[in-house]
């Protein structure tokens, strides 16, 4: 495997997400002395968003990056999206991604490139810190920042609100990084072998009336139930009449992003994944 040094790590590409925008402000400078090998690029990705403490100022930056071909001269993040483009394609580049989610969804790796060292690095992280489980997410149209380079992650630890530090979600996300850059400034710790995946299947909306408002809520037996296992039957929503809503499955599947408040605008309930093997 081709050695790569140089890493950028974003944080708080969503204003209201501050556990990345800590992680690199506090804990950058001790990171480039720990790993003095590796070119480590801490970049504050949103920070207009993380003033007015939204997720963006005029457009998502983590979706922006598929609009690149279009002019938007009035989107702050579409030149935001231009800048790192070009920022990432100067030389070959790991990227990390440092996110949160309200869900409770423990320390999750998302992984769009299929790449060996992607995904090799990804066995690692589930190996060595608990709580740890990696996403397939395929990036057709390289929305995601981090789908920018081949070779990179999203990371998204939670359960944690919106504009606050948590401690669980910043020591998670650190124990994180500090375990890619390890494995980046020595390569040789990456081998081949059998990794667990989520492969997102589909995405399930709350019901709705004909207007497009929300009439049921998570179910308080579903709420925080991210990665288990549902399979026929199960019950996501409860009405505000208090009826219970129950769905079906042809398959076994396990849920993710239940709940996660930045979806609500797209009234996205969670969504649905497979797990599988993979040989990495
Ligand atoms: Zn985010």
């Amino acid at each position: 495997m081709t050695p790569i040094k140089k890493v950028i790590i974003f944080g708080g590409t969503h204003g209201n997400e501050w556990t990345g925008v800590y992680a690199i402000k506090k804990y950058g400078e001790k990171l480039r002395l720990q790993f003095p090998t590796l070119d480590l690029h801490f970049v504050h990705a949103n920070p207009e968003a993380f003033l007015i403490n939204k997720r963006f100022k005029d457009e998502d930056l983590n979706r922006a990056f598929q609009y690149l071909h279009e002019d938007r001269p009035n989107s702050y993040e579409h030149q935001l999206a231009h800048t790192y483009k070009k920022m990432v394609d100067e030389e070959v580049c790991f990227v990390v991604d440092l996110h949160t989610t309200t869900s409770n969804m423990g320390n999750t790796i998302i992984i769009s490139h299929p790449q060996p060292l992607n995904f090799q690095m990804a066995s690692i992280l589930s190996k060595q810190l608990k709580d740890t489980r990696i996403i397939l997410s395929p990036d057709p149209n390289k929305k995601y920042l981090a789908s920018q380079s081949e070779f990179g992650m999203m990371i998204e630890v939670g359960p944690v609100s919106n504009g606050l530090i948590k401690a669980e979600a910043l020591e998670g996300t650190l124990n994180l990084l500090e375990v890619i850059l390890l494995s980046l400034a020595n390569l040789q710790s990456l081998t081949a072998g059998q990794l667990e995946i989520f492969e997102e299947i589909e995405d399930v909306f709350y019901p709705q009336d004909e207007a497009g408002n929300m009439n049921a809520y998570i179910h308080p037996e579903f709420q925080d139930k991210d990665f288990t296992r549902i399979e026929g039957d199960y019950v996501p929503f409860r009405t505000f009449e208090g009826e219970s809503v129950t769905l079906k499955t042809k398959e076994v599947l396990y849920p993710i992003f239940i709940n996660e408040a930045a979806y609500y605008p797209s009234k996205m309930a969670f969504t649905l994944c497979r797990k599988r093997m993979l040989q990495t």
